[in-house]
């Protein structure tokens, strides 16, 4: 009779998640959840009323009453959900009514929807098929996913150096075929540092090698000119190829977007993977973006924010901090890890929040505190937050 020859193997194939996890605990680099009563700029987090300088609900929408009441409406008027993807039963007028705006707000012939900023950029750069891709160095994750998937050569240049740009299209161009598909990406607002893209010059190397442009306008939609990004405020519209962006930061719910040519977004409608095989994004977001860009485009909101920023960016500047870029996202750079983890538990004291950014999210030596206004924060929360700023400061020897 066979005997039962299995045998029991001495490997292990199995996933040691806890030693990964103790990995990261032991280096400080464990995340953990931490639920807000809500996303107002004043909220309750851990049973106490706390000021977010935190979020990328930069106008404050994502609790307007507006805005609230648009959901509300798209969800009974559309439906909860969309039921399917857009080329199946999923496409609604109401798609088409903020894919119109949106287009008007971006100077482009037409914008189509994505379930995600993150889906937008991954399914559109995967979609071209580049040969090769030239990306800045501190592209967002998004973009970086979005090259690996569309398994293109990837070039990486010096962060917001149209030289190095330049430098690397020029070596690359001598062994260049002449069929070769070439894609220049970037973010224009980098949410670590603040800082924009230099995108007159890289408008002008695109050309000069007939290379495509895409940029990443997720942390600059809604805040620049009439509610656009910084494609709109240089005036570029015309000069860039693709522009993504997302509905889930100052347009206060969730999605993205991606505005271009007409054939462009047929072509993608066609090809995009993650717009092909996902369900159309939910009616409620879609209303609730719709009034959001409305509100964005009036201005007074933005007013707010610029007002906000600029109150914020020169008492920090005035009490001895260094704040790093240009825009509306002010990361005040500390150096060593250590100074800024213990700067954010003091702030936190002061029931001020705003996250350390450290490696290896950026740089050995550059950790920092990235302080994200808002609108809606009051003048009283704007004080608050420069008077934690100032004692946790002293306190520590930071200034
Ligand atoms: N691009 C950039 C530059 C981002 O910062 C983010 C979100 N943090 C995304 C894309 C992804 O957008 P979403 O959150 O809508 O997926």
């Amino acid at each position: 009779m066979d005997s039962d020859t299995t045998e029991t193997s001495t490997r292990d194939h199995g996933f040691d998640l806890e030693a990964d996890l103790e990995t990261r605990e032991r280096y400080g680099l464990r995340r953990t959840l931490e639920p807000a009563a809500d996303v107002s700029a004043r909220t309750r987090i851990d049973s106490r009323e706390r000021y977010v300088f935190a979020a990328n609900n930069y106008l404050g929408l994502a609790t307007d009453p507006r805005v609230q009441r648009a959901a509300s409406e798209a969800a009974r008027a559309v439906g909860t959900g969309s039921g399917a993807s857009r080329l199946i039963t999923g496409d609604t007028e109401l798609h088409r009514e903020l894919e119109d705006d949106l287009a008007a707000v971006k100077h482009t012939d037409r914008t189509l929807l994505f379930s995600s900023g993150y889906a937008a950029n991954v399914g559109t750069i995967a979609a071209l098929d580049p040969d090769v891709i030239f990306s800045d160095e501190l592209n967002h994750a998004s973009i970086i996913d979005g090259c690996r998937l569309a398994a293109a050569e990837t070039v990486v240049y010096d962060h917001c150096d149209a030289a190095s740009l330049a430098v690397k299209l020029r070596s690359r161009s001598m062994d260049a075929a002449d069929d070769e598909r070439w894609l220049i990406v970037t973010d224009t607002v980098f949410s670590m540092d603040g800082d924009v893209a230099p995108l007159a010059a890289i408008c002008d190397l695109a050309a000069q090698y007939g290379a495509w442009t895409l940029v990443d306008e997720a942390h600059a939609t809604g805040l620049y000119e009439d509610g656009g990004g910084i494609v709109q405020r240089d005036g570029l519209s015309d000069s860039i190829d693709v522009q993504v962006g997302t509905l889930s930061k100052a347009l206060a719910s969730q999605g993205g977007y991606v505005a271009g040519s007409d054939t462009l977004v047929e072509y993608l409608v066609n090809e995009a993977r993650s717009f092909v095989f996902s369900t159309g994004l939910a009616p409620p977001a879609v209303g609730a973006s719709r009034t959001a860009l409305q509100i964005a485009r009036d201005g007074a909101r933005r007013a707010s924010l610029w007002e906000n920023v600029e109150t914020l960016r020169e008492g920090l500047d005035s009490v001895g901090y260094r704040v790093l870029g240009e825009t509306n996202v002010l990361p005040v750079l500390l150096g060593e890890r250590v100074d800024a983890i213990e700067l954010d538990r003091r702030l936190r004291e002061q029931d001020i929040v705003a996250p350390v950014i450290r490696p290896p999210t950026v740089p050995d030596g550059t950790s920092r505190i990235r302080v994200a206004p808002m609108a809606t924060h009051s003048d009283a929360a704007i004080e608050r937050c420069l008077s934690a700023f100032e004692t946790a400061g002293r306190d520590l020897g930071l200034i």
